[in-house]
């Protein structure tokens, strides 16, 4: 029995087209600022977003945070969505590397408001904590994929303006976002100072992601990779890959959508779960179990008929789609989880 793999899209392998470009890739001392398949790379980002530069980094737990780093202050604080990724996935490191001071909104879909940004905002006195950025997150992993509202980016942009706060962009999944609605990339990222997005999801690449922002903000960018210890040498063996990716795999992305979707409304039809298909915008499937059963127990018995997901809370599983698992792959993990419900 072939298991099915839909724990991330992170799960994906280098398709042999891809070992290939690894295998030839013109490399040298990227530390040095001479490995040329790099180089391409982060001219090739930075012109696909419209954005002056762009830094090549190893995850986009790097890329957040020296992106992060290099805007701030000890100190300063960051507004972000309660569920999002800089800080419930990445082991406390705005405070660990920046010292930020990190204020948790509640938002349904991951969307932080202008006026709530405004509401927000500290008068400054001695008294106050400076509140001095905004990140979002897009697609917003942990609320479902949803796919954040651009004209409220946009206006959220011109309070940040007004008041003087960095706005920071974790574009893991930007991509979808472009393959769901069909906005070009340079316009969903225009609004933001920087940007990180991730090579080695959807894209299907081994590792990697990229920063994009001014040059001069790379500049500091690529100073604080080194401080993290992000400066690779030979890196061009897996920026190859990078650009392989970026260069064949965003349009395909569409099909992701289609098997997350197919996937949902099967799961919807069972019994023993609700899956609120408004929220299935992209690639990812959020489960909720109605039977009392706790996700890490059905999780347990799905892994015996081959099929992965992982836990996103008590009773919650999630599911991700992915350019390594077919559309009827997906139905027969419906089949597979529908009979051990039987029991
Ligand atoms: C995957 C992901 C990241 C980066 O995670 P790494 O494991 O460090 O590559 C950042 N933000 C979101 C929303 C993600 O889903």
């Amino acid at each position: 029995m072939k298991t099915i793999d839909i724990r991330s899209d992170t799960v994906t392998k280098p398709s042999p087209e891809m070992r290939q470009v690894i295998a030839s890739a013109e490399v040298g001392d990227d530390v040095l600022g001479d490995d040329p398949t790099v180089q391409e790379l982060e001219r090739y980002v930075a012109d696909l977003f419209e954005k002056e530069a762009s830094l090549f980094v190893p995850s986009g737990t790097m890329g957040n945070q020296v992106a992060l780093r290099s805007h701030s202050h000890r100190g300063w604080e960051l507004l972000c969505d309660r569920e999002c990724h800089i800080v419930n996935y990445e082991a406390a490191a705005p405070v660990i590397h920046s010292g930020l001071l990190v204020n948790l909104i509640s938002t349904d879909r991951g969307m932080i408001t202008a006026d709530t940004v405004r509401s927000l905002i500290r008068p400054k006195n001695i008294h106050c904590p400076e509140t001095k950025m905004v990140a979002l997150e897009n697609t917003h992993n942990h609320r479902g994929g949803t796919i954040l509202p651009q004209d409220e980016i946009v206006k959220v942009r011109d309070v940040c303006d007004e008041f003087d706060l960095v706005f920071h962009l974790d574009g893991a999944r930007i991509w979808n976002v472009h393959a769901a609605t069909g906005t070009p990339l340079p316009e969903l990222t225009r609004p933001f100072h920087s940007v990180s997005v991730c090579l080695s999801k959807g894209l299907g690449a081994p590792i990697g992601s990229m920063i994009l922002g001014s040059a001069e903000f790379i500049v500091k960018c690529r100073r604080n990779r080194k401080i993290f210890g992000g400066g690779m040498r030979q890196v061009g063996l897996i920026a190859a890959a990078g650009l392989y990716a970026v260069k064949n795999n965003i349009g395909r992305l569409v099909e992701d959508h289609e098997k997350a979707r197919v996937l949902a409304e099967k799961l919807n039809e069972l019994e023993a779960f609700d899956v609120d298909l408004s929220r299935v915008e992209t690639n990812i499937v959020l489960l909720e179990i109605t039977t009392g059963e706790p996700a890490e127990a059905l999780l347990e018995r799905m892994k015996t008929v081959g099929v992965l997901g992982v836990q996103f809370g008590p009773r919650t599983i999630r599911f991700v789609t992915h350019m390594d698992v077919t559309l009827a792959e997906c139905e027969e993990a419906v089949e597979r989880i529908s009979a051990i419900l039987q029991h």
